[in-house]
């Protein structure tokens, strides 16, 4: 899987994913991701991307012409490596989007190549996201100052569904959201800690009576945190 990042703050993107398990990722090869600098295909000299926004109202926007030459680049490159007339899916990161999920993490791990667009001040020039967007994510219900830590969110949750990225496959496969359920609490040593005693049945080495103890635990909790789950 490659993940191409478009966004005016390429390092904090790198930073934060080139550690632990999506770093590990990348310096095996599972996965690649680049961050592309929008800045670089700015239009003018003084390597400006924003401007006024028209009709008024505070703050700038994000220009649409360095946004569609920094795509036409990387959307180029995956043209060239894949050949024939496949275009990219692009993801807008905003607000205003589809709130992501699991469920939408496992629809984009099928993809090859994923691009993801970071908006920065009060967004982007509708015109060039009406060009080049295909989804719209947004990772909640509140307003952040850029798109950055929404992509690596994304990034990552999409990433650990990736076969070979977790240490072992199973990994990923019983955990929250699976079969819409939060995870069962989990123990480990030492088997009392502040009086609290690990529950005997994990203890028992009895592997079905485990498995049965689990799931319910699971229903247990998703009704009591997240009853919407199981409507
Ligand atoms: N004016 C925009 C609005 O009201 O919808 C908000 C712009 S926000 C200050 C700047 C950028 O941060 C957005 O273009 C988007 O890329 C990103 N962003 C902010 N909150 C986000 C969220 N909850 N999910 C995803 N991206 C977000």
């Amino acid at each position: 899987m490659n993940f191409h990042i478009m966004t005016l703050f390429p390092e904090m993107v790198m930073q934060g994913l080139d550690t632990s398990i999506i770093g590990r990722a990348m310096e095996n090869g599972i996965i690649d991701i680049e961050a592309v600098n929008i800045r670089d295909y700015a239009f003018n000299k003084h390597n400006k991307v924003d401007d006024y926004i028209y009709g008024g109202g505070a703050g700038m926007l994000m220009q649409a012409e360095p946004v569609y030459l920094c795509y036409e680049a990387i959307a180029g490159r995956i043209k060239d490596k894949r050949g024939g007339e496949y275009k990219p899916r692009v993801i807008y990161l905003t607000p205003q989007g589809e709130v992501f999920s699991q469920k939408k993490a496992a629809e984009l791990a099928l993809e090859d190549d994923l691009i993801l667009l970071c908006g920065h001040y009060e967004g982007i020039d509708e015109r060039v996201l009406e060009e080049i967007v295909t989804d719209n994510i947004s990772i909640g219900d509140y307003v952040l100052t850029g798109g950055e830590l929404p992509a690596m969110i994304v990034v990552d949750a999409v990433s650990r569904l990736i076969p070979g990225v977790l240490g072992s496959d199973v990994s990923a496969e019983f955990e929250s959201f699976h079969d819409n359920l939060l995870e069962y609490p989990q123990y480990s040593r030492p088997e009392v800690w502040h009086d609290k005693r690990v529950p005997e049945i994990l203890l028992s080495g009895h592997h079905a009576n485990i498995e049965k103890w689990r799931h319910e635990q699971s229903v247990i909790r998703t009704k009591q945190r997240r009853p919407d789950l199981l409507t």
